[in-house]
């Protein structure tokens, strides 16, 4: 679903990424570990073109991704950050509602949609619906966070460090919630992180980086059997 295929990406005279390979399988997710400043942002952002490579070519579907109209790949795929900028002055079912309106939905089955997504994510939308992001908690907001990059079935999700900035108990519940809707949706994922717990937890493959390298891209199991 996506490839690097000798990719290297370089800013100035920082080489942030140096020649690296990998490849995530359609609905699997793959999770990028690693210290901070290891180029694992970068990565993330070839993939849907925030930043275009050095060298080397990034896959998405088979198709070089500068071969592919900017607009109409991001509108595939769904992208959570860690400070996720929510609008704050829509409320949380037009934050969710944000893609499928520029896909030209039709507003039933958007309001179904952001009920689904909503009840999916614990926040029960004749509660929450009508809520705007400055009366949630970190929390709840990484929720709707999450819930608007699903809400128009992207086919990837990019998520950069998407529970970094919660308390450990928020961030394990999100975790475990996560996983749940993970079997659910079949989308490809992109994780990133820079706790091996979290990795170790969330990935079906783990990439791990080291200034700028993959040094081992395997399973899990496979990682914890051969550090
Ligand atoms: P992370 O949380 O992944 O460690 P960083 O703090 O490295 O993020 O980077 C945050 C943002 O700032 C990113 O969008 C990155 O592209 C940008 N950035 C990082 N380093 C530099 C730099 N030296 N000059 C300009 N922008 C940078
Ligand atoms: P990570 O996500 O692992 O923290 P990044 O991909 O954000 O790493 O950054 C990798 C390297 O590239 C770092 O040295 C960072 O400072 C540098 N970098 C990232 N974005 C930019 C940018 N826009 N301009 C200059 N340097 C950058």
């Amino acid at each position: 679903m996506i490839e690097f295929q000798n990719v290297t990406k370089v800013y100035g005279d920082t080489v942030a990424i140096e020649n690296v390979s990998f490849e995530v399988e359609k609905g699997t997710t793959t999770v990028l570990v690693g210290p901070s400043g290891c180029g694992k942002t970068t990565t993330m952002k070839l993939v849907n073109r925030l930043e275009d490579p050095t060298e080397g070519t990034v896959y998405y579907d088979g198709t070089d991704t500068q071969e592919i109209d900017v607009t109409k790949l991001r509108r595939n795929i769904g992208y959570v950050i860690q400070e996720i900028g929510l609008f704050n002055h829509m409320s949380v079912a037009e934050n969710v509602a944000t893609v499928p309106k520029l896909k030209g939905w039709e507003s039933e089955r958007i309001d179904a949609r952001v009920d689904e997504l909503l009840k999916l994510m614990d926040l029960p939308p004749e509660k929450y619906r009508d809520q705007y992001p400055p009366e949630l908690s970190g929390g709840q907001r990484q929720r709707v966070g999450v819930a608007r990059a699903l809400a128009a079935d992207p086919d990837v999700l990019l998520m950069d460090e998407p529970f970094g900035a919660l308390d450990p108990i928020t961030r394990a519940d999100l975790q475990d919630e996560f996983l749940e809707i993970q079997s659910e949706i079949n989308t490809t994922i992109l994780f990133v992180t820079h706790s091996i717990d979290e990795a170790l937890k969330m990935g079906d493959k783990i990439a791990i980086f080291d200034v700028g390298k993959v040094v081992q891209y395997d399973t899990p199991k496979n990682i914890i059997e051969n550090p």
